[in-house]
């Protein structure tokens, strides 16, 4: 990899200290970073840099994947750090920047390739990207990428018009719009998996699949972040951008030759055949939930309504669950039932595949039967879980559920930050959302936002420490399915059989 100076904006917020700085080391320490690279951080706040890299060396001990136990390894890599003080609207900053980084370019004898990371609000993005341009840090002989975090607009118009003035200063190539669950590592392994596979590509279509079960489910509420998440709701937060990114992933049908070109092509595919929904029609596919006081790991909660700095009245959504339909060749009259939420009962993100049941349309399926499922476990815990029938051979003649289950150890496999940062420094935005994915996202999102803007779809309450609102399984229940794993594993209370990870073989390059 070429040398870079890597300029955060942000450098002293939450972000910075829980994700980045982490994974970084992560991969100074895995010699995935060139030998000679130069961050430059960036906030109003006056920082020496001695204290900054204290901050630094401090935020590696709290949340570093690995131990950071070696005192050279870390004394190296904080060398690489400086800080900076700028406002994002003093322009004059900005020339104060640019000096840094081009005497930092000059003791590395460095190109001046520079990659501009936004881990700020969002309504600095266009300011930042502005004065990047007008004051020439962008205009140097290397390459120049921007790296932003969610989220990306409120809605179609203002992500329209953010992308159209981003535009103006970074080409879509030199655009890197993080989604960290694209960084998830299983998330990526659907890549692999369909593509090394045969058996998933023979079966993953509408012949096979009796519908698509996608969840994200969150044990804590609202957290700190109430003034941001109050105008947001479940439906901006998480569905418009993660929830809609796994179904592409999942949906998607790879090509041999996955390029990133490819990709986005298959993903924009998708999105363009996604059936559109209208505001009249969201009502009945849609549920909008909030949470109530209730449990929560046998301690008692409150209430959206009753967080700090959250309105008594507030209509916000902390829970989601949608029906789609994709009308294309593989997909077509297979519903996909997407749900996320707060204050749920379990932390889960999971894909679930129902397969059809054949044994009941030939006629002869024993009624206790459980349809045939395959799980992809995204997080917390990383796995594949196959369900298959067989008969009990203690309980004559009666089927019983048997799970096969592998659970992938995640002690060394690097997060989602550490892969998404590696790729931008690569230039590969394979895992990255184009502009065309985003803009197609928040079109089909569009009509619940103005349906919940309207009052039309009504506020469902559910018990913090639940799986949601009833109606999320009434959704499902009129279509004759019901949600599956909501009791981890449930099956297991039934003593069920599992099979040994190194009986399932599927081929994933690890
Ligand atoms: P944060 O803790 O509030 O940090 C904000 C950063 O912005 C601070 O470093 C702050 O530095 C800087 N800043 C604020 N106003 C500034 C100004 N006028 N000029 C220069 N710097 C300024 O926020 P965060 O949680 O790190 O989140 C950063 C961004 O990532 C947000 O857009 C958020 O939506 C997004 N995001 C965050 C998470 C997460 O897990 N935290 C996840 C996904 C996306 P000073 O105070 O020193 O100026």
């Amino acid at each position: 990899m070429e040398a870079f100076t890597f300029v955060l904006f942000g450098a002293t917020g939450d972000l910075a200290k829980r994700k980045i700085y982490p994974a970084l080391y992560n991969l100074f320490i895995d010699h995935k970073l060139p030998q000679s690279f130069s961050v430059i951080g960036l906030g109003r706040r006056e920082l020496t840099n001695e204290a900054f890299q204290a901050n630094i060396e401090h935020s590696l001990h709290e949340f570093s994947r690995r131990e950071a136990n070696d005192p050279n390894s870390i004394q190296n890599f904080l060398r690489a750090f400086s800080y900076c003080v700028l406002d994002v609207g003093h322009k004059e900053d900005y020339y104060k920047l640019l000096k840094l980084i081009e005497t930092k370019e000059e003791e590395l004898q460095s190109e001046p390739n520079r990659m501009f990371y936004l881990s700020v609000g969002p309504e600095f993005f266009e300011t930042i990207t502005a004065n990047i341009h007008e004051s020439g840090l962008g205009s140097a002989n290397g390459w120049k990428r921007l790296v932003i975090e969610k989220p990306f607009g409120h809605d179609l118009q203002s992500a329209r018009d953010l992308n159209t003035n981003l535009k103006q200063v970074f080409t879509e190539d030199e655009i890197f719009r993080i989604d960290h669950y694209l960084g998830k590592p299983m998330v990526q392994k659907l890549v692999d998996l369909q593509l090394n596979n045969p058996v998933l590509k023979a079966v993953l279509d509408n012949r096979h699949i009796a519908n698509v079960q996608i969840t994200a489910n969150e044990i804590v509420g609202v957290e700190e972040r109430a003034g941001y998440y109050d105008h947001v709701g479940a439906v901006r937060d998480m569905f418009q951008n993660h929830m809609l990114q796994v179904l592409m992933m999942l949906t998607i049908n790879f090509p041999n030759n996955s390029t990133t070109e490819n990709v986005r092509f298959k993903k924009k595919l998708v999105m363009e055949s996604l059936e559109l929904l209208h505001k009249e029609d969201v009502r009945t596919n849609v549920v909008r939930g909030q949470y109530e006081a209730g449990m929560i790991q046998g301690k008692p909660v409150v209430g959206y309504t009753s967080e700090p700095n959250i309105a008594a009245t507030s209509q916000n959504d902390t829970f989601i669950a949608a029906k789609l339909q994709i009308d294309d060749y593989f997909w077509r009259g297979v519903p996909f039932y997407i749900r996320t939420g707060k204050r749920m009962k379990d932390k889960s993100t999971r894909i679930v595949i129902e397969f059809k049941e054949s044994l009941k349309q030939s006629g002869t399926k024993d009624d206790s039967t459980t349809p045939n499922l395959l799980v992809f476990e995204i997080s917390p815990n990383e796995g594949i879980v196959l369900q298959l029938n067989t008969r009990d051979p203690l309980q004559r003649g009666q089927f019983k559920p048997m799970q096969i289950d592998f659970q992938e150890d995640l002690d060394n496999v690097p997060e989602a930050y550490e892969n998404l940062i590696l790729d931008a420094l690569h230039g590969d935005s394979t895992f990255f959302a184009h502009w065309d994915e985003v803009e197609l996202s928040w079109q089909w999102v569009q009509p619940i936002l103005e349906a919940y803007e309207e009052n039309l779809v009504p506020l469902r309450l559910y018990a913090a420490g639940t799986n949601g609102p009833a109606e999320s399984d009434l959704l499902l229940e009129q279509d004759g399915f019901q949600w599956w794993f909501d009791e981890k594993y449930e099956l297991e209370n039934q003593e069920n059989e599992s099979i040994q990870q190194d009986q399932f073989v599927l081929n994933t390059n690890n």
